[in-house]
């Protein structure tokens, strides 16, 4: 028994050395940062609920939008003849005072509301811009996402597998269900399911910020996944970084309550010693 406990230790300290320095290799690497850049400046997300309306309305399939210019910038042209999507934006006048104690502030005021053109990605061309995937593929974790489903059970939480849309995943607290992407491959579910697992058995949204919540959860979830044997230190890697906007200290400050979590689920799965079959070595 003592050897199996040295060797769960030793492979989750592994799986946090090998995840930390996989998330301080993508802060550095350029790709990335082009491609939080690139979130920021063309997400959807970023404009009012109201804009984003407009824009579902006026193109259904716009993923990424932006200006003419912002496209140029990022190295991308818009394709002659592309039809614009219209958007407000307000117009801002500032100006800078020297107030009676002599500090200089700037004022900003928003006078009105004009209407300005933006273009979707598919409407530009351009160099090949970075992507990432965030499940593991593969057929290797039949029996373990069987075993998933079966804690569920014992939590009260249903498991479903089906069309979600975009998402390859989801939990919902209202109905105590989690449902999984059809289109995952047996080791993205399992992936998945131990991610919502997570969330639905304490790292929810209403005891923590999405941001603190997708951190907490994801490292969580990469510790558990390396001790049933997959490894999804790239992945995750890319997912936790995407949360914590290339921030290596966002991931640091979350690590301690990620791996209580993790031990909790492990717990629950019947692991931290009692386990019954030696994991696979992390591939
Ligand atoms: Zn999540």
């Amino acid at each position: 028994m003592a050897t199996v406990t040295t060797q769960t230790s030793t492979t989750r300290d592994q799986t946090k050395e090998r995840l930390m320095r996989a998330v301080a290799a993508l802060s550095s690497d350029e790709g990335f940062r082009r491609w939080l850049r690139l979130r920021t400046t063309t997400g959807i997300g970023r404009y009012s609920l109201y804009n984003q309306l407009l824009i579902a309305y006026q193109k259904e399939d716009a993923t990424q939008v932006a200006g003419y210019r912002a496209w140029q910038r990022e190295g991308r042209q818009v394709k002659k003849g592309s039809k614009a999507i219209w958007v407000f934006a307000p117009i801002k006048k500032s100006w800078n005072e020297i107030d009676e104690e002599g500090n200089l502030r700037t004022h900003l005021q928003v006078n009105g509301f004009c209407c300005v053109p933006v273009f979707d990605i598919s409407q530009t061309t351009g160099p090949k811009l970075p992507t990432y995937q965030i499940s593991p593929k593969g057929n290797t974790m039949g029996s373990w996402l069987t075993r998933l489903q079966g804690y569920a059970a014992t939590q009260g939480i249903m498991v479903e597998v089906k069309d979600t849309g975009s998402a390859e995943g989801f939990y919902s607290p209202a109905d105590n269900l989690i449902c999984l992407s059809e289109r995952l491959d047996t080791d993205g579910m399992a992936h998945c399911l131990v991610h919502e697992l997570i969330h639905a058995t304490g790292i929810g949204y209403k005891d923590f910020t999405r941001e603190a919540a997708e951190i907490i959860t994801e490292t969580a979830a990469t510790i558990i996944c390396a001790e049933l044997g997959l490894s999804t230190i790239e992945e995750s890697t890319f997912y936790v970084m995407a949360w914590a906007e290339g921030d290596i200290d966002k991931v640091l400050e979350h690590m301690r309550a990620a791996d209580e979590i993790a031990r909790r689920v492990e717990a629950g799965l019947g692991l931290n010693g009692a386990r019954t079959s030696t994991p696979r070595p992390l591939a």
